[in-house]
C-alpha cells in the first residue's frame, strides 16, 4: 500500500558524503557521453541516420549525447502504436495505471543523483537545483498517481427514485507532450505521465537541447513495466515534426510548456478540425512569464533581498517563475537596490560540474545572443549597477546584471529575457506597485514582501498571478504544495501539481439508469 504524498526529501550537499556520491554520479555520466539513444515506438527501439546532438552549455564542444531523430513516418507510425494500445490501456485498472507510475518513481530514486548529473551536464543547471529538479520529478509521478487512485470511481452526482446515476472518467486517447528544456527533467516527466495514469497513451517529443535526459525517463518507464505503445518516444526538430504532432488527426490532448510564440502557435492550428478527425483537441499551454517581486516600505530589507536575488538568478533566470523584476517603494529603494547588488557581486559563476558555482551558463547561442542583446537594450533605457560581462568562448556564460531605475514600460521590464538580468523599478506606494506588476501580458508569478497585513490582503485580491507568494521568493514551487500556472498570456493556468490537475486529461461520463 503506498503512504500519503510527501515531496521528496532534497539532497544536503553541505555533507562531504553528499558531496562525494554526487561527484561519483557526474563520473557514471560521463562514461555514457557520446552514447546514441533511439526512439522508442510500440516498445521497439528504431534508430534512424539523422540524430539530435546534445552539447553540454558549459562547454559547447563537449557533446552529451544523441538521440535519433523522428521524421513524419515515425510520428505516424507512432499514432498508430498510441492509437492501438489506447483501448487496453484506457482499461486497465487505475490503480495499476498508478502503481507503474509508483515503481518508476522507486526506480528514479536509486538512480537520482545519476540522473541529476544528467541535467547537470546537459542543461548546465547547477547541483542543488538539478537535485530539486528531479525530486520535482519523481513528485509528480507519486502525486498524479495518488490523484488517479482518488479519481478512480468518478464523483458523487445525485439520484431520484427508481433511477441510478453515475459520474465516471474517461480517457481521452492520444496525447502529445511538449516539455521546455528547462525543467528537462520535472516537467517532461510530470507532463508525460499525467496525461498516461489517466489512461491515454502518449507520444513525448522532448525539447530539442535536452533530449538525454528524456530518453533516461523513458528507459525508466519502460523498466517500470509501461505497455509496448503506451508511451511512444519521438525527439526532433520543431520545424520538422512540431506541427505534424499538433495537427494530427489522432492527437487529442497537448500538453505544451515553453515560451509564448510557441505556445500561441499551437492553441491556434489545435483548434482546427482536420479531415478525419471525430473530436475537439484540448491543449494545456503553460507559457512566458515576467514576474516581479514587490516590496512595500515596512519590509524586511534582507528578505527582500534573499527574495529578490534567488528569484532572478537562480539558474540564471531561465524560469518561466524568475522574478526578473523588482518594484521597490521609493522609502527603502536606495537601500534594498544597495544591498541587491552586493549580494548580487558575490555569486560565484563558472562550470556547474562544479559544486561552488552557484550559476552555470544559459542554454545556447541562441540564448547567449538574446540576452547580451536585451542587457545592450538595458544600458539604453535605465542605469546598469553590475554585470554586463559575457563570455562564450567556451560555454555560454553570462554575469548576473541589474539596471536600476527602470520605467515600468522599458522593454526589460515587459518582456521575457530569460536569462541573469535583473530590472529594479521605484514606486511612489504600494497601490502603484502592484499596478506596476500588473502591468505586462503575463500573469506567472509574484511575490510581495511586507509585514502590513492589509496590503497582503489587498495583493491577494488584485495581484493577477497564479502564482502569489509573501514574504518569499516567486520561485520554487512543489508539487502538491503549490499548484503551479499562470493567468493571461501565461497559459491555460492548468495548476501542475495540483489536485485539479488529472482532470484535464480525463473526459466525465454522465451514466443514468432505470431502476
Ligand atoms: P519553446 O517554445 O522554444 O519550446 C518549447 C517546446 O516546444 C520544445 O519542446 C520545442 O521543441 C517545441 N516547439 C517549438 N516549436 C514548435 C512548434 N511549432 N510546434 C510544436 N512544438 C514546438 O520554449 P523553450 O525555449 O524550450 O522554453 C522556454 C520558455 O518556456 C520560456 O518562455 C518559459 O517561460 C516557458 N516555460 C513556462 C513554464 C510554465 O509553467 N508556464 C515552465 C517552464 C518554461
Amino acid at each position: 500500500m503506498y503512504t500519503d504524498y510527501k515531496h521528496e526529501p532534497f539532497t544536503d550537499f553541505t555533507k562531504e558524503e553528499n558531496q562525494k556520491e554526487f561527484l561519483e554520479a557526474l563520473a557514471v555520466v560521463k562514461k555514457d557521453i557520446g552514447k546514441e539513444y533511439p526512439l522508442v515506438i510500440d516498445g521497439k527501439e528504431v534508430t534512424t541516420k539523422d540524430k539530435l546532438v546534445s552539447y553540454n552549455p558549459c562547454n559547447h564542444d563537449e557533446v552529451i549525447g544523441s538521440v535519433s531523430k523522428a521524421s513524419t513516418k515515425d510520428i505516424d507510425a507512432a499514432f498508430e502504436a498510441a492509437k492501438k494500445a489506447f483501448p487496453a490501456w484506457s482499461q486497465t485498472n487505475p490503480v495499476a495505471r498508478a502503481e507503474l507510475l509508483f515503481r518508476a518513481a522507486a526506480i528514479m530514486r536509486r538512480r537520482k543523483h545519476e540522473l541529476s548529473a544528467t541535467v547537470v551536464k546537459e542543461a548546465g543547471k547547477p547541483w542543488v537545483e538539478a537535485d530539486i529538479e528531479v525530486a520535482e520529478g519523481i513528485d509528480f509521478l507519486e502525486y498524479y498517481g495518488r490523484q488517479m487512485i482518488e479519481l478512480k470511481d468518478g464523483k458523487k452526482i445525485e439520484s431520484r427514485d427508481g433511477e441510478s446515476n453515475q459520474y465516471l472518467y474517461t480517457s481521452a486517447g492520444v496525447a502529445v507532450t511538449i516539455p521546455p528544456w528547462n525543467f528537462s527533467a520535472a516537467i517532461m516527466m510530470g507532463t508525460t505521465v499525467a496525461p498516461l495514469v489517466a489512461g491515454n497513451t502518449v507520444l513525448l517529443k522532448p525539447a530539442e537541447p535536452t533530449p538525454i535526459i528524456a530518453a533516461k525517463f523513458v528507459d525508466i518507464m519502460r523498466e517500470a513495466g509501461v505497455p509496448d505503445g503506451v508511451l511512444n518516444f519521438v525527439p526532433g526538430e520543431p520545424h520538422e515534426i512540431g506541427d505534424y504532432l499538433v495537427d494530427h488527426k489522432d492527437t487529442a490532448l497537448i500538453t505544451f510548456t515553453g515560451s509564448k510564440a510557441t505556445g500561441l502557435r499551437i492553441m491556434e492550428r489545435a483548434a482546427k478540425v482536420q479531415e478525419g478527425q471525430r473530436h475537439l483537441k484540448r491543449v494545456l499551454a503553460e507559457m512566458g512569464g515576467k514576474d516581479t517581486v514587490v516590496v512595500d516600505k515596512d519590509a524586511d530589507v534582507e528578505t527582500a533581498v534573499n527574495a529578490i536575488v534567488t528569484a532572478a538568478f537562480n539558474f540564471s533566470g531561465q524560469k518561466c517563475s524568475a522574478g526578473s523584476r523588482a518594484v521597490i517603494h521609493e522609502d527603502l529603494y536606495d537601500t534594498v537596490a544597495q544591498r541587491v547588488v552586493e549580494e548580487t557581486e558575490k555569486l560565484t559563476l563558472g562550470d556547474s560540474e562544479k559544486y561552488e558555482n552557484y550559476l552555470g551558463p544559459v542554454i545556447n547561442q541562441k540564448a547567449y545572443d538574446k540576452v547580451t542583446s536585451y542587457i545592450e537594450i538595458g544600458k539604453k533605457e535605465a542605469t546598469l549597477l553590475t554585470g554586463d560581462e559575457s563570455d562564450d568562448s567556451t560555454g555560454f556564460f553570462i554575469k548576473p546584471t541589474i539596471f536600476g531605475d527602470a520605467a515600468p514600460d522599458a522593454r526589460i521590464m515587459q518582456e521575457e529575457i530569460f536569462g541573469p538580468v535583473l530590472a529594479l523599478c521605484k514606486a511612489s506606494s504600494y497601490e502603484e506597485a502592484i499596478d506596476i506588476a500588473n502591468n505586462t501580458e503575463y500573469g506567472l508569478t509574484g511575490a510581495v514582501i511586507s509585514n502590513n497585513v492589509d496590503h497582503l490582503e489587498y495583493a491577494k485580491q488584485n495581484f493577477h498571478v497564479g502564482n502569489l507568494y509573501f514574504n518569499r521568493n516567486c520561485t520554487g514551487a512543489i508539487v502538491g504544495y503549490h499548484p503551479f500556472g499562470g493567468f493571461k498570456l501565461s497559459g491555460t493556468d492548468s495548476k501542475a501539481g495540483g489536485p485539479d490537475y488529472l482532470l484535464q486529461y480525463l473526459l466525465p461520463k454522465s451514466i443514468s439508469q432505470m431502476l
